[in-house]
């Protein structure tokens, strides 16, 4: 495999600072040439230092003052804010661009990224959410290929690999169930954050913990399954598997069956996506039998957790709905983590803004844009009452 140049979008989160753990085990690999985040100006400046990128960018522009004066003497690049953060997604000397930031300010870098012909190792399933027509169409004419790094995505993308020409006639989606599997309503009226931010098998950023949780991820992993596989809605369906060992599976015409095993490890997809179509070595702990004697599945209770027939709704009547549910959302998630509402007003945030938002069958990227704040102004109107 020939050195790829990395930019990574989020290196100081939780899929970023993985991906630089890989990086650095394969440093004969990979070099990294972007790196970037909101606000924590510490870690950036640290990474910076460590694996001295080209360029970085400090989205928070109260931080760029300190990143630049610890930077500018070891000819490393600093911008702020978010035209340079969408610019070097762009980046000629790049080639691969890990998209690991949160929520929907992953769409616009992604968007220029596809623009500048980079392959993408896509994390930020929230772009796929919101405009998941536009980026495939778009990807397709700049012939750039969009490698997952979702862990189920990954697994359906290893088990498709010299599956070409034959047809998938479903896929199964494992999901943990979160911290509250097995729980009803009446069980879930007063769950603290604490108790929401614990999950039981990953080690993640807040917002995908708590949509963990709330079964929100499974549902926008199902339309990110859409988008990456080309599947229709009732291709796609979600068993509970607590113990997170099959990652995923695809289902044949011939119904012949192929899973993706492992112990629960982010690096395992983020490499595989960085390195595809190669296999590097991995110093990851392997899984053992014994440790598990029985793997077990379940079907989720969508009643429960409502947000995950929110998202199958979405799927199944397209348009910008998936794009409303994204937004409100991602305003429902900070509202609880800021105590401001309840963990099951999630999910009716969530419905209220896709009954009430316009509904617009073919959205281009300005409607996207549009659809995003007018939700968020709705959403944040619900929450204020
Ligand atoms: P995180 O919160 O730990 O990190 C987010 C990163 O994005 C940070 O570097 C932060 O500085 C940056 N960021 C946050 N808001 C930003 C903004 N508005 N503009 C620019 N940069 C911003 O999140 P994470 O858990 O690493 O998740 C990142 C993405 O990967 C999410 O889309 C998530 O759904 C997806 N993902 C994560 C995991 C996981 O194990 N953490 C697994 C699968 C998918
Ligand atoms: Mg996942």
């Amino acid at each position: 495999m020939e050195k790829k140049k990395i930019a990574i979008l989020g290196s100081t989160g939780s899929i970023g600072t993985q991906a630089l753990e890989v990086i650095e085990e394969h440093a004969d690999k990979f070099e990294v040439e972007v790196l970037t985040a909101n606000s924590n100006a510490d870690l950036l400046i640290a990474q910076a230092l460590k694996f001295k990128p080209n360029t970085v960018v400090i989205v928070d522009v109260t931080k760029f003052e300190k990143v630049s004066e610890a930077l500018w003497e070891h000819d490393i690049k600093t911008f702020t804010g978010v035209d340079a953060l969408a610019q070097v997604a762009a980046m000629q000397e790049t080639d691969v661009v890990l998209t690991a930031l949160v929520g929907y300010a992953g769409l616009l870098p992604t968007i220029k990224a596809i623009e500048g012909k980079k392959t993408i190792a896509l994390a930020n399933k929230e772009t796929l959410v919101v405009a998941g027509e536009l980026i495939t169409k778009l990807a397709a004419k700049n012939g750039v290929h969009i490698y997952p790094v979702d862990s189920e995505h990954s697994a359906i993308f290893q088990c498709l690999v010299g599956e070409f020409q034959n047809k998938i006639e479903k896929i199964y989606l494992t999901a943990s169930g979160g911290p509250f599997r097995g729980k009803k309503k009446e069980e879930l009226l007063e769950i603290t954050k604490e108790q929401a931010l614990k999950h039981p098998n990953w080690d993640m950023g807040a917002k995908i913990t708590i949509d963990s949780a709330t079964l929100m991820n499974k549902g926008l992993e199902v339309i990110e399954a859409k988008w990456l596989f080309n599947l229709q809605p009732e291709q796609i369906d979600v068993i509970v598997h607590p113990q997170s060992i099959v990652h995923s599976l695809v289902q044949f015409e011939d119904g012949s069956m192929k899973a993706q095993m492992g112990l629960p490890d982010m690096k395992h997809p983020i490499q595989y996506a960085l390195s595809f179509p190669y296999r590097l070595t991995s110093s990851s702990p392997r899984f053992n039998f014994m440790d598990y004697s029985e793997l077990t599945f379940e079907q989720p209770d969508k009643e429960t957790f409502l947000n995950l027939s929110l998202a199958y709704e979405a799927l199944e009547k397209g348009g910008n709905l998936a794009c409303i549910l994204n937004a409100a959302n991602e305003v429902a998630v900070e509202a609880f983590l800021n105590d401001k509402i309840k963990f099951l007003e999630i999910a009716e945030v969530n419905q209220r803004c896709m009954e009430q938002i316009g509904f617009i069958k073919t959205p281009t990227y300005e409607d996207y844009v549009a659809t995003d704040s007018e939700t968020r102004v709705f959403a944040n109107s619900l929450i204020q009452k």
